[in-house]
């Protein structure tokens, strides 16, 4: 990290590794509104950081009966950003007086991606997803947009952006297209619809084993292969890589609130569950 030294340190103390800071004019800002109702008029913000955050608790933490996909396993991110922004936005404010500082996750006025590939944070992958050079592509991105000249920050170092190895791997994983005809969408966003299920998402489902998610197309890629575990204790404590109906019975309306695969109430993931549980491990007569 080419930051200042207190920066840095601030971030270390998050375990956060990999952040950069980028000028604003590199980004296009798709949603102006966004940052007028976090207190920035439009043309105001000067620098965005772009941080990268890696969750992959490690290969051990991953079983081989687990139906989530990983970036669930946790408590939901957002509940860990919400928390890391409370920490480190009040201590820029007193490495900075005078700037404002705001940040964003998932819910961003820029392109994610593209900001960190134009950061030199990783590669733009084929399947959509940035892809870093030490955690892969199972990684986060947050920012923290601010009125402070990017220089401020430290070393300002914009590549063009780079893209993966174009190898195929991940589409040749892709349920979706390994379907005769091929299935429209992605799997992961099927098992997050509240209704209106294409008919054959059971038979994904079953077939596939998971109840929330899917991680074909990361598991497939050969940037992938080597990547590290996150150092981050939030990604690597309370995990449930595998969902049972017991298991989601007992939790409270509060604590599936706290998880990735309760943001769509309890009657989705519940759904999933069912279906996967209502099948043995093959399914005859399934299109999959
Ligand atoms: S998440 Fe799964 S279904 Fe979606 S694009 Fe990747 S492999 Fe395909
Ligand atoms: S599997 Fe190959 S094509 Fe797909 S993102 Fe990885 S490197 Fe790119």
């Amino acid at each position: 990290m080419a930051l200042i030294q207190p920066v840095r340190e601030l971030l270390e103390q998050e375990r956060i590794e990999c952040a950069a800071p980028l000028p604003s004019g590199l980004c296009r800002i798709r949603d102006p509104a966004k940052l007028e109702r976090r207190g920035f008029p439009e043309g105001s913000v000067r620098s965005i950081l772009i941080l990268l955050v890696p969750y992959h608790p490690g290969k051990a933490a991953v079983p081989p009966d687990r139906n989530l996909s990983v970036y669930a396993f946790s408590r939901d991110y957002h509940l860990f950003f919400r928390e890391l922004f409370g920490r480190i936005i009040p201590s820029l404010s007193q490495i900075y007086p005078g700037y404002r500082f705001e940040g964003f996750s998932d819910n961003s006025p820029i392109s994610e991606q593209y900001a960190a590939a134009c950061a030199g944070l990783g590669v733009l992958g084929d399947n959509g997803l940035i892809i870093s050079r030490r955690y892969g592509s199972y990684v986060f991105l947050a920012e923290v947009f601010s009125d402070l000249p990017p220089d401020r920050w430290g070393e300002v170092r914009t590549v063009p952006p780079q893209t993966c190895l174009h190898c195929g791997a991940c589409r040749d994983a892709c349920p979706m297209n390994r379907e005769q005809p091929p299935c429209r969408g992605c799997l992961s966003e099927l098992t997050q619809k509240k209704k209106d299920l294409p008919e054959e998402t059971p038979a994904l489902i079953r077939h596939y084993r998971t109840v929330w998610g899917c991680d074909l197309c990361q598991e497939a890629c050969p940037l992938n292969a080597a990547a590290e575990p996150t150092p981050i204790p939030f990604f690597q404590t309370d995990l449930i890589p595998r969902l049972t109906s017991e298991r989601l019975n007992r939790m409270t309306e509060e604590e599936l609130s706290e998880r990735a695969f309760g943001w769509r109430g309890r009657k989705p993931i519940a759904r999933n569950v069912a279906i996967l549980e209502a099948s043995p491990d093959t399914v005859s007569g399934s299109s999959v």
